[in-house]
């Protein structure tokens, strides 16, 4: 099963692993995002999903950073 990259703010797929990398990206992540729990996510169908942000995002966020508080503010 392959891993999806989604952007946790725009929702925006940036990209997919062609093969099930569960453990590596829950290690991969740990250190850089914190609780791994909070970003990865698996469903009944054993599809993971990573919880990331986009390049878009990224630079809005670095534009204005008083919106960081927000999980989502594109509609
Ligand atoms: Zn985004």
């Amino acid at each position: 099963m392959s891993v999806r990259y989604r952007c946790r703010h725009c929702e925006v797929e940036i990209g997919t692993l062609p093969f099930d990398a569960d453990d590596t990206i829950r290690k991969l992540h740990i250190f850089e995002l914190g609780e791994a729990d909070d970003y990865v996510e698996k469903d009944q169908h054993g599809q993971t999903t990573v919880h990331c942000i986009c390049e878009q995002c990224e630079d809005s966020l670095r534009q204005y950073p008083d919106y960081h508080a927000l999980n989502k503010w594109i509609q």
